[in-house]
């Protein structure tokens, strides 16, 4: 097996890496397990020191390491999404930087002891398998809080990011982190489930689809260690009759069409009362007609490529699969001629149960639409998903869209806005969008030993 970094917008082959020898992967996994005992006696304002020297890395080289993403998996430099996504690792390690010392503080407990209390202590090594769709920023959500809580991190990147997750353990070494504190192995997923296995990972951390989220969560269970899954989704969009139309197509489509629609929080699912739907619907489809697909590094293109071949293929089989069972085409629907793994921008409308469109996720830029009669019937749809990721509701009566968003079956419900990840907020799903939660205080709370002193 050889690790490729390809340009999803020509199809070129930028470079190609020999995996991590067996001989390598054993002393990475030997220096981790010893690292991680030095890291935790380690004082915490070190620990932090080596965050916030980190956000200032990254900071630094943001144009380069935006430069690195938009090559290697295709996203935008026009509108500066991949310089955000940088800037935005730079911001969860100042997040946790801030506010560890407070998240891991001792909590005194009352019992029978003349002390006793709850103390934040490390599990250990904690093995990251991530994904390529934010290839810097799913890492460092994982790592920030997991460093910060003195455990040491090993990264399993998707194969088709080896420059990225080469050049995240390269930050690491410029800001002078002991040798062990994160390491990067090239390995393939099979390699990766060993290590799940091995005695010295006391932890993992999953982004990804459902199938490896299963895999990697039966071997983690078997092995009696601790899992976090952060899967995929099928987001349901709420339009209800009093919504602001305008805003809410505006928002819609951007967070359909962000990132060539490779995004877990996408608006997967518009459903829309029907008594707004072809006024919604037409000014949806105006803004998806108005994309314009191309080389991500061109300023004038709004539309990436998807990431790998692959991915489009399924795409495009989940469009035909839908078309057939009833959905109507309103525009798209095909992969675009020429080099790049380019898909016309689609919408599909009247996409009902029983289609790919409904049932399953569309990780790329199809926007659905499903009709519903009223509120009662929007709620109904928007939980009938085996997926409960995020999901919005938009509305001009703010109680309104509250009542609906704490009735959605999700893990993170936005009323009339778009839903983003953001270090100050818990982020993760329920149902087959995976358990546990990144970011925010339960974030750092995910690998640790809440240990209870008793002291009489
Ligand atoms: P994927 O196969 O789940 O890849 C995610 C990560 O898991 C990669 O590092 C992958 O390594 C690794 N992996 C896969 N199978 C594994 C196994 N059995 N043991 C250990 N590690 C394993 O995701 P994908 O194929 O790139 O994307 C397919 C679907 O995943 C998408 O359509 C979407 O549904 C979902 N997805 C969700 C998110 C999210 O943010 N929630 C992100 C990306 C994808 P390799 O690359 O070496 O296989």
């Amino acid at each position: 097996m050889t690790l490729q970094s390809i340009d999803p917008a020509t199809g070129n082959v930028y470079a190609t890496f020999a995996p991590t020898s067996a001989t390598a992967l054993e002393q990475a996994l030997a220096s981790a397990e010893r690292t991680a005992i030095t890291w935790a006696a380690q004082p915490l304002t070190t620990r932090l020191a080596l965050l916030r020297a980190l956000a200032r890395r990254l900071r630094a080289e943001r144009t380069r390491l935006a430069r690195l993403i938009t090559d290697e998996m295709g996203k935008l430099s026009a509108e500066a999404e991949a310089e955000a996504e940088i800037d935005k690792c730079a911001l969860v390690c100042d997040y946790y930087a801030e506010h560890a010392a407070t998240q891991l503080a001792d909590i005194p407990l009352t019992s029978d002891a003349s002390r006793s209390l709850l103390a934040h202590q490390p599990l250990g090594v904690v093995l990251a398998v991530m994904p390529w769709n934010f290839p810097f920023w799913q890492v460092l959500r994982c790592a920030a809080p997991a460093l910060a809580a003195g455990n040491v991190v090993l990264l399993k990147h998707a194969s088709n990011v080896p420059r990225c997750a080469l050049a995240i353990a390269e930050l690491f070494t410029a800001v002078d982190a002991p040798e062990g504190v994160f390491q990067t192995l090239l390995i393939d997923a099979e390699t990766a489930e060993q290590v799940v296995a091995d005695p010295r990972v006391r932890a993992v951390s999953l982004t990804g689809s459902e199938r490896a989220g299963r895999r990697v969560a039966g071997i983690a269970g078997a092995n009696l260690k601790k899992s976090l899954l952060e899967l995929g989704g099928a987001d349901a969009c709420v339009i209800l009759e009093d919504a602001d139309l305008e805003r809410a197509a505006e928002t819609g489509a951007r967070s359909r069409f962000i990132n060539a629609g490779q995004s877990c929080i996408a608006a997967k699912r518009f459903i829309v009362v029907e008594a707004v739907a072809d006024d919604f619907v037409a000014r949806l489809q105006s803004r998806v007609e108005a994309l314009v697909p191309g080389d991500p590094r061109d300023p004038a293109t709004t539309l990436a490529p998807l990431a790998r071949a692959d991915l489009r293929e399924t795409l495009h089989q989940q469009v035909e699969q839908s078309r057939t069972a009833g959905a109507e085409l309103r525009c798209g629907g095909q992969p675009q001629p020429g080099p790049g793994w380019f898909y016309a921008p689609t919408l599909l409308d009247r996409v009902g149960p029983g289609m790919p469109a409904y049932d399953d996720e569309l990780f790329g830029p199809v926007a659905t639409v499903i009709r519903v009669a009223d509120e009662a019937a929007a709620l109904r749809v928007a939980n009938d998903s085996r997926f409960g990721l995020g999901g919005s509701v938009w509305s001009a009566d703010a109680a309104r869209g509250e009542r609906f968003a704490r009735a959605m079956a999700c893990g993170a419900a936005f009323v009339n806005g778009l839903v983003k990840s953001d270090p100050r907020l818990p982020f993760g799903g329920i149902k087959d969008s995976g358990y546990g939660r990144e970011l925010g205080a339960p974030g750092i709370a995910e690998f640790l030993n809440l240990k209870t002193l008793w002291i009489a």
